[in-house]
């Protein structure tokens, strides 16, 4: 298993352009199938580091690059269980004074517990800053006393929710086909999703940060259409990066963006990978969001302790400047 995810990195993602179609399996055991299958693709072909090359380098001379340049770039906030709602208000407020005085160049979204979410909207309509749920139910709606349903978060005002947070999942046992059905009913309410990836210590010491987030993506993700897709972003959140002060660095964050992008280009095709954006989380502030940003496929960052004071989100969103 380690051996077929050696190597798929930024020159995989060139490897899989060039050599896969998109897959037309609906069913999963064939998606899964053709997942694997371009993984060994790209192993084969690894080596033409050419390609990688003339990326990294189009992008740190600032070459405008059609396809990277045509998705979003985004740096979004995910306050998490902190603020009661005067605070929240109050850095919504903070936020849209900062923005509206110094615009962004990027978008910018603010993800608030579920009480805030209406008022956060009111605060913020009209202006860039867009709000989103942390959560949503896997029901429709109906008799389950303290959920909230996508429905309900579209109502308040808000376009996004984060779903498959590393603590859902780990606090909250939430599981791949859970996920799925939150995804599908998020989608059918008009959100746009975050969905959260990434591994543990454990399984990037033993070498397996690729089959796992692969797995992450294939079993959640690879059901839907490229249309649905299309409201959807991917958040890459190393587990051991998240709220530890601990950041991966640069380059082991390209790594992993490319490997992602090289999945989403085997099942869905190229089109959907150049413009799906992927966002790096975990420990990410303002002293070395430029440098993560920099990186090709690097499309901005989920922000979780950083976004909790405006300085710190501003410093953040500006290293799109
Ligand atoms: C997060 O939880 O999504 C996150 C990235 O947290 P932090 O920035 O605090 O590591």
């Amino acid at each position: 298993m380690a051996m077929w995810v050696q190597g798929v990195g930024r020159s995989g993602y060139r490897l899989l352009r060039r050599q896969m179609q998109p897959k037309q399996s609906k069913t999963a055991g064939m998606q899964r199938c053709g997942y694997r299958i371009c993984l060994l693709r790209v192993l084969r072909l690894a080596d033409l580091p050419t390609f990688a090359a003339n990326r990294e380098s189009n992008h740190s001379n600032q070459t405008i690059n059609p396809q990277t340049d045509m998705r979003k770039k985004i740096v979004a906030g995910n306050w998490k269980m902190n603020l009661n709602l005067q605070e929240g208000l109050t850095l919504a407020n903070e936020l849209k004074a900062a923005l509206a005085a110094d615009a962004p160049a990027c978008d910018v979204v603010i993800c608030t517990p579920f009480i805030h979410l209406a008022k956060v909207a009111d605060a913020v309509a009209g202006t860039v800053i867009g709000v989103g749920a942390e959560n949503c139910a896997d029901k429709e709606k109906g008799a389950y006393t303290g959920e909230v349903s996508a429905a309900q978060v579209k109502s308040t005002g808000a376009d996004y929710v984060i779903l498959g947070h590393s603590e859902r999942r780990q606090y909250y046992g939430e599981t791949a086909e859970l996920l799925k059905e939150k995804v599908r009913l998020a989608l059918a309410n008009g959100l746009k999703v975050i969905f959260c990836i990434g591994e543990v210590l454990e399984e990037r010491e033993a070498g397996r940060q690729n089959e796992v987030v692969g797995s992450q993506l294939a079993d959640s993700l690879f059901d839907f259409t490229a249309d649905e897709l299309q409201n959807i972003i991917l958040a890459y959140e190393p587990v051991w990066a998240i709220g530890t002060g601990k950041t991966a660095t640069s380059e082991q964050a390209e790594d992993m963006h490319a490997f992602i992008r090289g999945c989403i280009a085997g099942r869905f095709g190229e089109q959907a990978a150049e413009n799906i954006s992927i966002l790096y989380g975990g420990s990410c502030k303002p002293s070395n969001a430029r440098e993560l940003f920099a990186k090709p496929d690097v499309d901005g960052g989920l922000i979780g302790g950083a976004s909790l004071k405006c300085a710190d989100f501003k410093g953040i969103i500006d290293a799109w400047k």
